[in-house]
């Protein structure tokens, strides 16, 4: 894979660890930090630009940090949202990040492109110093 993207950028989350024996088990928030690395071996056109110079979209990958009334991640209670429900683990939401992230870049590609090089793989920061990478 000759190219890798990096991004990364910060949400905050309110959750609750539904059945958790501990204090993770009530209502408290973090600042999320995530890592989206990308790999692909060709450039594509992106929706902002026709010409194929891109991995992708810098735009496409930051999604999540988005307020949660318009489709990210930002400000929302997790355990609302109908992919994670009441299991709002690091690990659970990494995995989410992954396939809502891949979904979306898929949606973006050109017809004929079905992307099969494209290699995504999330770090998912619940604290600053514990987190969860996710990758296929
Ligand atoms: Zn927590």
């Amino acid at each position: 894979m000759p190219w890798q993207l990096s991004t990364e950028f910060t949400f905050d989350s309110a959750h609750t660890i539904t059945g958790y024996d501990g204090p993770c088990g009530r209502l408290h928030g973090h600042t999320y930090r995530v890592r989206l690395q990308l790999q692909s071996d060709r450039l594509r056109p992106s929706a902002h630009v026709r010409r194929a110079i891109m991995v992708a979209d810098f735009r496409t990958l930051k999604w999540a940090k988005k307020d949660v009334s318009q489709g990210g991640l930002d400000h929302a209670y997790l355990n609302d949202l109908p992919d994670l429900g009441d299991d709002t683990t690091a690990e659970v939401i990494a995995a989410y990040l992954h396939r809502e992230t891949l979904r979306r870049l898929r949606d973006a590609l050109e017809p004929g492109d079905d992307g099969a090089d494209l290699q995504l793989r999330v770090t998912l920061w619940e604290t600053p110093d514990s987190a969860c990478e996710y990758w296929e």
